[in-house]
Formats: structure tokens, sequence, C-alpha cells
């Protein structure tokens, strides 16, 4: 597979990160006929191929000429490793040198691809490693559906009857709401029945509520939402979520009410993600503030174990209090849950996404040789 972009390629247009009526537009403006999209859409994204000449129904011509003017190219795998627990986490370069993290993490009824959407985060949340690196720059839709594209190659034959991936969410590096038409395009392919045809209620975006962004999505898209709540306080979010001092809860929540409305589904609800800090965010009060401030918006509320890294300054509330939280709310007549801390051992945990690779000292840590191929 050729992951290396030479200066003749860079001309070419990327395929990975066309939606459907990207390329019909890219065919009918290269003078063929528009049907050709969703021809190159399976070959790309339902048979993984990765040149033209595996395209068999399509001519030796057209092929040839696709050869010239397209191409289908995904950032280079630098470290592939897997976890204890069957979790396992790519390390992807991208063009430029900067690198972002993939998670995969298998369930017995499910398999999560934890995805990222941009290299770094400008957002600065005060428990959240990624933010320590700052922000770089948005990846493009190519290299957000790459992360999708190459997970399915590596993970093995992903036919329809059988997947490997079943659910993505958008909770790996970055604020997806702040590189939004590039999500957005990926997320269309993700849902895209010539594509990985993934139902919109198994695509997650998670945000921390960059409101009118959040608006507009309720307007333009059907994926599932979560939003990174963590307080029920305007002093304690502004303080854990900086960007709560622009979009404080009583706007998020109106945005959070307004988002449902705009869902033709009837079960749609919103995941509220609220990690748990000890002694910060979780206290019996806490939870009946949750309570009230959530009525009237079908939510479900998943409890974050808080996953350390250096120097953060936090401590994970004890299992106990975090199960009594639980209860409360439940009580309260919410529907709660706590996630499953997975990959912990290979820093492949919420917020422990830095995407490099030094500092390994702290750990001994089993790397897998990266493979490329479809083996
Ligand atoms: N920017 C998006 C996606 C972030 S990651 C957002 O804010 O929603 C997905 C989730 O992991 C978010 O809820 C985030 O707040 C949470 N998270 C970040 N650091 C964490 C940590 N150290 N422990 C547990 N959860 C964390």
């Amino acid at each position: 597979m050729n992951v290396h972009v030479n200066l003749e390629q860079k001309a070419k247009q990327n395929l990975l990160g066309m939606t459907l009526q990207d390329l019909e537009a890219f065919f009918t403006e290269s003078g063929e006929k528009a049907f050709r999209a969703s021809q190159v859409m399976k070959w790309v994204h339902q048979l993984l191929v990765d040149n033209f000449d595996d395209m068999t129904n399509l001519s030796k011509s057209l092929r040839e000429k696709l050869q010239q003017i397209a191409s289908i190219d995904a950032p280079e795998i630098v470290f592939d490793q897997t976890s204890t627990d069957g979790t396992r986490k790519w390390l992807m370069q991208l063009e430029g040198g900067n690198k972002v993290e993939t998670v995969y993490i298998p369930e017995s009824n499910r398999g999560t691809l934890c995805i990222s959407s941009q290299v770094g985060c400008a957002l600065d949340c005060s428990f959240c490693s990624t933010a320590r690196q700052g922000f770089s720059r948005n990846l493009t839709s190519a290299e957000i559906v790459a992360q999708v594209w190459m997970a399915s190659r590596l993970l093995g034959k992903d036919n329809r009857d059988d997947r490997k991936i079943t659910n993505i969410v958008l909770m790996g590096m970055g604020e997806p709401l702040l590189n939004y038409e590039n999500v957005l395009k990926a997320t269309e392919i993700f849902m895209e029945d010539n594509a990985y045809g993934i139902s919109k209620r198994r695509v997650t975006l998670s945000t921390s509520g960059v409101l009118p962004k959040l608006d507009q999505l309720g307007k333009e898209s059907e994926v599932s939402l979560a939003v990174s709540l963590h307080a029920v306080t305007d002093e304690v979010r502004d303080s854990l979520v900086p960007i709560n001092k622009k979009y404080p809860l009583k706007e998020l929540m109106a945005s959070c009410r307004g988002y449902i409305k705009n869902q033709t589904a009837k079960s749609s609800h919103i995941t509220f993600e609220y990690v748990m800090l000890n002694g910060v965010n979780d206290s019996r009060e806490e939870a009946v503030r949750m309570a009230k401030m959530l009525k009237g918006i079908p939510s479900k509320i998943n409890l974050i174990p808080f996953n350390p890294f250096p120097d953060s300054g936090y401590e994970c509330s004890d299992m106990k209090v975090i199960e009594n939280f639980k209860q409360q709310l439940i009580n309260l007549g919410l529907v709660a849950t706590i996630r499953k801390t997975r990959g912990e051992d290979i820093d492949a945990a919420c917020g422990q996404l830095v995407g490099k690779v030094e500092d390994k000292s702290r750990r001994e840590r089993k790397f897998e040789q990266p493979r490329y191929g479809m083996n």
C-alpha cells in the first residue's frame, strides 16, 4: 500500500474524504457518469481497496484516468498496540508530521472505533491530557475517514454480516464541532449506504458544547449526540470545561432541548458524559441538581471514572461513590451507566490520548509491529 504522498499525488484528489455528492460532482466534472460515484465508493469503503486497478467493474480507460487524477491516500500508521483487554490503539502520522490516535474497543456485542477530529485541542479542559498539547490543526475529512478505513483494513474483513466496527464515536482527540465541515462530511460517509452504512444511532459526536455549531448540527445532521457535561453549576464547570464561560449551562441546556426537537427519530436522546472527580463534582447534591437540570430532556448519563495522567491534579472518585451517584440518578428517574475503562495499560482510555509515544518508560509497554496489509 502506498501511504507516502509524493509530489505528483499531491495534485490528485483524495477520494477518501468525499461524500457521495462530492464524488458525483467529481465524476461529472471529469466528464464521466454520476453513477460511477456509488461504484467507486463501494470499492473504497466496503471492499477497502487502495488502488484503481482492482476496480474491475470500471473500464480500463477509466481506471487509468483515475490513476492520473485521483488517489486513495491514508496516513501512515506508526504504532499499533493491543491492550491486555483487547483494546487496540493506532498512532497515525499525518502529512506535516503531526500525529493522532484512534482506538478500537471490542465488546461481546459490538466493536466501537473512537476517532480523532483535530490534532490536539484548543478547549483546555483541566482534566484532559490532550489539552496539554494545545491545538495544532484540524484534520481533513479524508484524515478523519482514513481512521475508519485503515482500522477496517487492519481488523480484517468487515463485511456487513460480520462487522468488526459497529459503532463510531468522535471521542478521540479534538473538539469535533470546531472542525464542523470536515466532521460533518466524515459522518455522512460513515452513515452512507454505499460506504460504511452505519446507522445514525451508532455514530456519535461528543462535544463540550460549542453552541452555535451544536444548533447548526441539530438542523443539518442526524448523528447521535453526546455532551460533555461534567458539572452542574457554572462555577465548577467553568473550572473544568473553560468553554462554559462562553456558553454557560443555561444556554447549553436550551441548545440540547432544541437539538432533540429537531430530531425526527422518536427514540432520540442525548448522552451526557460526566467524569467522576473525587471531591470536585461527585456529591449527593450534585446528583439532585443534575436531575433537575435535565428535566424534560430525553437523556442517558454516562459516568466516566476519571483516567489519571501525570500531574493532572485530580483523583478519580471511589468506585463506591460512583456507584452511589449512579444509583441516586436512577432513583431520581434518570438513565445512568458507568463507562467501563478500557485500554488503560496502553494509555488508550478517555482523556489519555496525546498523539505521542515518548514517556514510555512509565510502564512496560508492548508494541506490535505496524501492519499494513489486509492480513
Ligand atoms: N472534545 C469532545 C471529545 C472529547 S473526548 C468533548 O469534549 O466531548 C471524550 C470524553 O472524554 C469527553 O467527555 C471528555 O471530557 C472525557 N475525558 C477527557 N479527559 C478525561 C479523563 N482524563 N478521564 C475521563 N474522561 C475524560
